[in-house]
């Protein structure tokens, strides 16, 4: 896969995509991460990206040709157009199936904004995707680029030293995940559940399976609905509800 994010401040991206899985998976051959300064685009001599709003306010306005030219600079003159991501607070909000749509890809080209956000044009006319990584509002869109990118490179095969991690995480499974633990067995006097010190393997994953759907319902019940359940699963995940409801109004 490679990844081409467009920003003012391409230094930003240094440390995120030489360390840790990021370094690694590009270390492995397995994706190309690369941040381009779009101010190397303008077309005017004193290098301007963003202009005064029409009809007036206050705040500067990303123009459109620069990043215009510069995905026409990054596309492949035969072959598939790369996906183009605006990063954006007005978005579709981001999620773990969004994230797995985009690890499906060849090519992203990431739009990180700045000022009061970007000429309607780009939105409308380049960008085939906007993504939101929640309801607040940065000053840029590095940080929410890094987000993204971070969170699909770990989907691309061979990328996590073990394949299984990311199929049980949360949100993968339509559920949170279940709780972990590591040694000691006996922490300050906190116990690890025995049933994960048995060796049975089938008790284990059925234990972890009702953690999970407890967590849901705790945490996230609303996951619940389009979480794949089984009928004794929705049946018991009922009683639960109804036991967590009588010991509230207790
Ligand atoms: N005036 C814009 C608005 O109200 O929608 C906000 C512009 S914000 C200060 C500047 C840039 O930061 C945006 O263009 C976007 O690239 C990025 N940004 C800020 N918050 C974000 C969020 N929650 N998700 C994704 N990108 C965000």
């Amino acid at each position: 896969m490679r990844i081409d994010v467009l920003t003012l401040f391409p230094e930003m991206f240094d440390g995120v995509f030489g360390a840790s899985i990021l370094g690694k998976a590009q270390g492995k051959g397995l994706v190309s991460l690369r941040a381009v300064n779009f101010r190397d685009y303008a077309n005017n001599k004193h290098n301007t990206v963003d202009d005064y709003p029409y009809g007036g306010g206050g705040g500067m306005v990303l123009k459109p040709e620069p990043l215009f030219a510069a995905v026409e600079d990054l596309m492949p003159e035969a072959g598939k157009r790369p996906r183009v991501i605006l990063m954006c607070p007005q978005g579709e909000p981001y999620s773990q199936r969004k994230a797995e749509e985009l690890a499906a890809q060849e090519h992203l080209v990431f739009v990180c904004g700045h000022y009061e956000g970007y000429d309607e044009r780009i939105r409308e006319h380049l960008a085939t995707d906007e993504l939101s990584i929640g309801d607040y509002v940065l000053t840029g869109g590095e940080l929410p680029a890094m987000v993204v990118i971070d969170s699909v490179v770990r989907l691309l095969p061979g990328v996590l030293g073990n394949e299984t991690s990311a199929v049980t995480d949360s949100f993968s499974t339509g559920l949170l995940e279940y709780p972990h633990y590591t040694r000691p067995a006996v922490f300050r006097e906190w116990e690890v559940p025995e049933i994960l010190l048995s060796g049975h393997h089938a008790k284990v994953e059925a234990w972890r399976r009702e953690q999970s759907l407890l967590r849901t319902l705790k945490r996230r019940p609303e996951l619940l609905e389009q979480a794949e359940l089984t009928k004794k699963e929705q049946e018991w995940l009922k009683r639960m509800a109804e036991r967590e409801r009588s010991d509230a109004e207790e």
